[in-house]
């Protein structure tokens, strides 16, 4: 049995844990999404308190601090599955709350999870063992299941809580269901940020979560409560939604931004001097998504269903945007080559999506420029007394248009 250093003893759990526990979690007072001052309701605190003690696991991180430990939050005995870049983001604001942290993962993150106070077991049969209140899944996506087939799951307490944060959530809604015993409680969950995105603290960011099965159980529900608090207290903005609905919309954002972020990656944008705020926004996105690893975009890719079309759709809409641009380029050139007229634009205000041939020969449609006052013939380049003047004033109106467009 492999485990973190100096833990062996406190997993020792009296041989009353089991029965200790369930009575003392019947105990717990439900507690839904409360603004943190109200829900300064009195609480049956620390449920596991016996159990804890027993195992000696006092979390110490950010104890006293203003938004740590207190009175008025139940801890929770959580397990972390898949100890990795996430797993361990969300460990760190775990342990700051005072929830007694366990860990278990491929690589040996021991050293890790001892610097946030947590338990690290390399062996998922002494995790299971240690009987924790949750199981959070933050294990790749591509790995999920093979983690979870890992799990002896009925070494777990009989009504285990079991949450995921996979970014995708049908898949794995459906596996934890066709995995885990019917008396286990289910949350499929995604919080929409990352070690990247929330430097600055969740205050405001996005946690979609489906409460997939919770038992009627008093005790259950105020477990699942419990959890949720941990985001609901953090400041988190609660989305409650469908996983099937969750992976609609999360082809459109999640993945479509993974996949231009990392498209632009191979572009090897770098700033300079200067860098417009529309270009600075590319180079955030580009170093936001390419931070996250592949499997993790390509877990996006593999398991919603929805990705297929979006990037079907991406790649019909870059195709667009260059039939447009050689369309009009071919206009450009046909008018040079068969009328010696310099078409050099365009379109009327306002006409954001032209008919793409209208100019081309045969057709009706005045020749591009000759809705302009001076334009009958005007030469291709500025040997007109005030072609520069134009020139200036056309720069100086995209200019303009750039500006704005930032700004919006
Ligand atoms: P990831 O690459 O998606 O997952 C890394 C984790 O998966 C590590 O714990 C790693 O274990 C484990 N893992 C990978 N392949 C494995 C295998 N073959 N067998 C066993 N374990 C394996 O990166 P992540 O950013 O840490 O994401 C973890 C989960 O959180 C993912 O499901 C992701 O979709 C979700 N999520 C991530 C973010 C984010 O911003 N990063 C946000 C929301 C949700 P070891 O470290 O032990 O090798």
């Amino acid at each position: 049995m492999a485990m973190s250093s100096s833990t062996s003893s406190r997993l020792h759990l009296p041989s009353s844990w089991h029965a200790t526990t369930t009575k003392a979690t019947c105990r717990w007072r439900r507690q839904r999404f409360l603004p943190v001052a109200a829900a300064a309701a009195p609480l049956r605190l620390r449920a596991v308190h016996a159990t804890d003690a027993a195992a000696g696991q006092p979390i110490d991180a950010g104890s006293g601090a203003a938004d740590g430990p207190d009175d008025q939050h139940p801890r929770l005995k959580i397990a972390i599955v898949g100890f990795g870049n996430f797993g361990q983001f969300l460990a760190r604001t775990f342990a700051r709350q005072g929830h007694t942290l366990l860990a278990h993962s491929r690589t040996d993150h021991s050293a890790a999870a001892a610097a946030l106070g947590a338990t690290f077991f390399a062996d998922p049969h002494d995790l299971c063992e240690s009987q924790p209140d949750v199981v959070l899944l933050a294990t790749s996506i591509l790995s999920a299941k093979a983690v979870l087939a890992t799990l002896p799951v009925h070494r777990f307490r009989r009504n285990t809580l079991f949450v995921d944060v996979l970014s995708v959530k049908e898949f794995p809604k459906n596996l934890l269901l066709a995995s885990l015993p019917d008396d286990f409680d289910i949350i499929c969950t995604h919080p929409m940020f990352g070690p990247e995105s929330a430097g600055g603290g969740w205050g405001g960011l996005k946690f979609v979560y489906d409460e997939v099965r919770v038992g009627d159980c008093p005790a259950r529900r105020a477990r699942a409560d419990a959890f949720l608090d941990i985001f609901a207290r953090e400041g988190c903005t609660m989305v409650n939604m469908s996983c099937a609905r969750h992976d609609e919309l999360a082809a459109a954002t999640q993945f479509l931004t993974h996949t231009v972020g990392r498209m632009l990656a191979l572009l090897g944008l770098e700033p300079t001097p200067i860098d417009t705020m529309g270009y600075q926004a590319l180079l955030r996105l580009v170093a936001n998504t390419c931070s996250d690893s592949f499997d993790l975009y390509n877990g996006l890719f593999m398991y919603n269903q929805n990705s297929t079309e979006l990037l079907n759709r991406l790649e019909s809409a870059m195709d667009e945007i260059k039939r447009r641009l050689f369309d009009e380029l071919h206009q450009v050139l046909r008018k040079q080559l068969f009328e010696g007229s310099p078409p050099l634009n365009t379109d009327s205000p306002g006409s954001s999506s032209p008919p793409l041939n209208k100019n081309s020969p045969g057709s009706s449609s005045p020749p591009l420029n000759t809705d302009r006052p001076d334009s009958s013939t005007p030469p291709l380049k500025g040997d007109s007394p005030d072609s520069s003047s134009a020139t200036e004033s056309s720069d100086h109106d995209q200019d303009g248009n750039n500006e704005k467009s930032e700004n919006n």
